[in-house]
């Protein structure tokens, strides 16, 4: 459709608080070593795209009816994926599934959150959840983190008592920063938020299975309003595939429901998810590769002379700079794009292949020259 009078979205009667803001937006440019939204380098290997195919195939012949609606066939395959690997046992009645751990997020919001109602997220950190909270009509409190960007258990406890949030995000490890989270101090946020409402406390764990340490998965245990988000995008290199899930009592299985659409994962993508599940040992060996790289890209981040934060994810926040914009600019010149998340003076490089990783390094080094 062509319109010869210039209409923008502020045209539009949208709802007031989407007015004047933007929509979340990494670049997705075409230059040769794109290291910016921590995607997984390594693309599925060809056994598991033949079992995709097969199983696809299978999907396909049924495609005339709708898919199983509550995923059970699916959820039991990632039950047993966390059982086996979070340290805890779960069933498929604690385990829930959508398109993306954002839409794990956005469901959660809608059913615990929604006008009327606050989250709160310790930020700097996964800039989603406040959008989230918006697009669900949920008012949003950026809360504190220290400057090593670890939480401020003591300013948390306080900012949950004063503001009373309906939901508290805890992201560990975090994203930009890369900064894991102590179990005490989610043990800690979870008593704070039960006194104050009680609010039910989510735990961010898209990049855990690259962490130094456990996963917070153990904690659902007794603690009916926690519950862990997960994701297939990140270390089942699967971002294309949208496959996000939580760990949480039943209860909370059965709360979400309440506003999940029906049949919104597709029969493609529950049989491409639950070829992937086939082969979780392949595709968490590049995870121990992408680890290893992950602490190459700090040893010589730092050996170069920038500031790095600790990371337990697969990417890395390095700094500092006057002018972070300008030094995102000039790494992007050398072909090379990481991602400025907006965090005054530092930037975030998503761990790649180790020749994507060589060129960033060249690049970080030449641009140290450069600045000294
Ligand atoms: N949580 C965190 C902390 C993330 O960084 C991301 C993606 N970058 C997500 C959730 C969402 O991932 P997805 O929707 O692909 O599962």
């Amino acid at each position: 459709m062509t319109d010869s009078k210039a209409l923008s979205l502020d045209d539009l009667p949208v709802r007031d608080e989407l007015r004047g803001k933007s929509p979340y937006g990494a670049p997705q440019l075409d230059v040769p070593v794109q290291l910016n939204t921590n995607e997984n380098p390594y693309p599925l290997p060809e056994p598991l795209v033949a079992r995709i195919a097969e199983r696809v195939a299978e999907a396909a012949r049924g495609l005339n009816r709708y898919p199983d609606r509550d995923a059970v066939e699916l959820r039991t395959e990632l039950a047993r994926y966390l059982t086996r690997t979070g340290g805890h046992t779960v069933g498929v009645e604690n385990v829930w599934a959508a398109n993306g751990s954002n839409e794990v997020i956005q469901q959660l919001l809608q059913t615990f959150g929604g006008p009327g109602r606050t989250a709160i997220g310790f930020e700097p950190s996964y800039s989603m959840h406040g959008l989230i909270a918006r697009g669900t009509g949920t008012g949003w409190i950026s809360g504190p983190r220290n400057e090593d960007f670890t939480i401020d258990v003591a300013a948390a406890e306080k900012a949950i008592a004063e503001n009373r949030p309906d939901v508290v995000f805890i992201t560990s490890p975090n994203n930009p920063t890369g900064t894991a989270v102590e179990a005490e101090t989610v043990l800690a946020l979870y008593e704070a938020a039960q006194a104050a409402k009680p609010s039910l406390v989510v735990v961010d764990e898209a990049y855990v299975e690259f962490s130094h340490r456990d996963s917070l998965l153990p904690l659902i245990e007794g603690r009916p309003h926690l519950v862990v988000s997960r994701t297939m995008s990140k270390a089942f290199g699967a971002a294309g595939l949208r496959l996000g899930y939580l760990a949480a009592h039943p209860a909370v299985v059965d709360a979400v429901q309440l506003v999940r659409l029906p049949y919104h994962l597709s029969a493609v993508t529950q049989a491409t998810a639950l070829a992937a599940l086939e082969h979780t040992d392949t595709l968490l060996g590049y995870v121990e590769q992408l680890k290893r790289e992950r602490d190459r890209l700090v040893t010589e981040l730092r050996t170069a002379g920038y500031e790095v934060t600790d990371s337990d994810a697969n990417f890395v926040q390095f700094g500092r700079f006057g002018d972070s914009h300008t030094a995102w600019q000039r790494i992007l010149d050398q072909g090379v794009l990481v991602r400025d998340n907006g965090v005054p003076g530092w930037l975030r490089v998503t761990a790649g292949t180790p020749t994507e990783n060589d060129a960033f390094l060249d690049a970080v080094r030449q641009l140290k020259k450069e600045q000294s």
